[in-house]
């Protein structure tokens, strides 16, 4: 262990100590026991913690007495950042060899909680055990990645590759990870790799500096199963899409289960050779999209069972209705609640409570995520060559009334707005032109395959510019 590691673990264990004396039990092991001593540089202090909820709530809630205890074993006073990623005594890093797992004591819950921290335990490199099939929730957004996920899981190589896309927090990692978990109960000597596109990176570029680049083809190339995720990482990388090119194929051509997550089409993807495109798009592509409100709802009430607490439908409906763009802040929010109610023993949160507590993340999640009937109508003129004003006007010609209409069914789609409030941000036309409209767009996306990867894609353009 080298010297500054020595130091940081030291200073940690004893700060433990010191907290231990000045909290309750339960409080310590749900919040500190986990805490990974990071590295000390000069005056600051890094913490490693499972995520940002997690960080936040140790910043707002016990920032004071985490300062005075570092400052009382260590002599001075040290600025505290924490570090989002860190699972307590789990392997770092995704490049080593898969390890055995130590055997490790398992951390004391509160009758109230589980706890905030995601995964506990770690299989198998890199993959959380509690994304499985079974905790996933299927609505109509996810219905057709989950089947080809199970069908990826049950059949391998039946859909090669098998390419799911759909914006961040909408579950892909999730099924990724599930059919790992599924393919492991099968067949647990299955030699199963998953990787982000980032590690898939780093090992290479660890291999070539370390000369051990037939390592790592090894590993990637005699895979069963390879499990490439956000793969749109992939973009503007040249040496990197060449190598990667080289493992498809090598697993492709042994009929080796492959699947891609990404966060766009492969088409889409800047820069990404034409020969990857094309191989991409040579298996099953499909796209996860946002939660309706009933699947949001859903994915709450199925979290807060494995929580081991219950929230009135009061509070569920409010959450489920303020968050509609991740499941991942959907999650936080419940998990914020359940952290309160853990910690102060209120069983009984009420809907006034929620509403303080969450306040600040829906504000966030509105202002990073508010999506304005402007920006969709400039969108779609831009992609359909005509001007905004074109679309509000009165004009019909067919050029112009179908991007119009799209321009409404998204706005229905990705805004509060009422039938009526779209009429009138489109020129004054009466709600049953609306309703119209929206119906005729949902037609043709269900008869028109080309027609809807059209208005998906403004979608999630419209998504990631807003
Ligand atoms: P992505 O990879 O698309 O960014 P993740 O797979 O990481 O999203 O999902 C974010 C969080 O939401 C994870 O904790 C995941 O378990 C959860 N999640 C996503 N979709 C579902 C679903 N359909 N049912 C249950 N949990 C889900
Ligand atoms: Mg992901």
């Amino acid at each position: 262990m080298s010297h500054a590691l020595t130091e940081i673990s030291g200073l940690w264990a004893e700060a433990s100590k010191i907290l231990r004396h000045k909290i309750c039990a339960t409080t310590f092991e749900q919040w500190f026991a986990n805490i990974v001593p990071v590295r000390l540089d000069n005056d600051r202090i890094i913490l490693g913690v499972s995520d940002d909820f997690f960080a936040d709530w140790l910043r707002n809630n016990y920032e004071d007495i985490l300062a005075s205890a570092i400052q009382e074993a260590g002599g001075k006073a040290y600025t505290i950042d924490f570090e989002s990623g860190h699972i307590a005594k789990a392997p770092a890093a995704n490049c080593a060899i898969p390890a055995k797992e130590e055997p490790r004591t398992s951390p004391r819950y509160t009758e109230t909680v589980q706890t905030p921290v995601p995964a506990q335990k770690r299989i198998h490199n890199g993959i959380n055990p509690r994304h499985t099939f079974e905790n996933f929730v299927v609505g109509e957004e996810n219905r057709y990645a989950h089947a080809a996920a199970m069908t990826a899981a049950g059949t391998p190589g039946a859909y090669n590759p098998l390419y799911i896309y759909g914006g961040t927090g909408l579950g892909k990692t999730h099924l990724l990870q599930a059919v790992a978990n599924e393919t492991l109960n099968r067949n647990p000597n299955a030699q199963i790799e998953y990787v982000t596109c980032e590690e898939f990176l780093n090992c290479y570029v660890d291999s070539l500096q370390q000369r051990k680049h037939s390592e790592f083809r090894n590993r990637f190339r005699t895979a069963d199963v390879l499990l490439v995720d956000d793969v749109h990482q992939l973009a503007n990388k040249a040496q990197l899409q060449e190598e990667f090119f080289n493992t498809f194929n090598t697993l492709f051509h042994k009929n080796s289960q492959i699947i891609l997550t990404s966060d766009k089409q492969p088409s889409e993807i800047a820069g990404l050779e034409k020969r990857l495109v094309t191989r991409f798009e040579s298996g099953v592509a499909v796209e996860i999209t946002a939660p309706s409100f009933e699947t949001r709802l859903a994915i709450l009430k199925m979290k807060q069972e494995s929580h081991l607490v219950k929230f009135g439908d009061d509070i569920l409906n409010f959450i489920a209705s303020n968050v509609r763009s991740s499941i991942r802040i959907l999650e936080g929010a419940l998990i914020r609640l359940v952290a309160y109610s853990s910690v102060t023993r209120d069983r009984a949160v009420t809907l006034k409570t929620a509403e303080q507590l969450l306040k600040k993340l829906f504000e966030q999640e509105n202002m990073t995520r508010k999506i304005t009937v402007e920006t969709i109508q400039k969108r779609v003129a831009e992609h359909f060559s005509i001007h905004v004003h074109d679309i509000i006007g009165k004009k019909r010609p067919k050029n112009i009334a179908e991007p119009r209409m799209i321009a409404m069914y998204l706005t229905r789609k990705m805004t509060d707005k009422s039938f009526p409030e779209i009429g009138l941000e489109f020129g004054g036309r009466n709600h049953a032109t609306v309703i119209h409209a929206v119906k005729e767009i949902e037609d043709s996306m269900n008869t028109d395959p080309a027609f809807k990867q059209t208005v998906s894609a403004l979608q999630r353009q419209i998504q990631a510019i807003s």
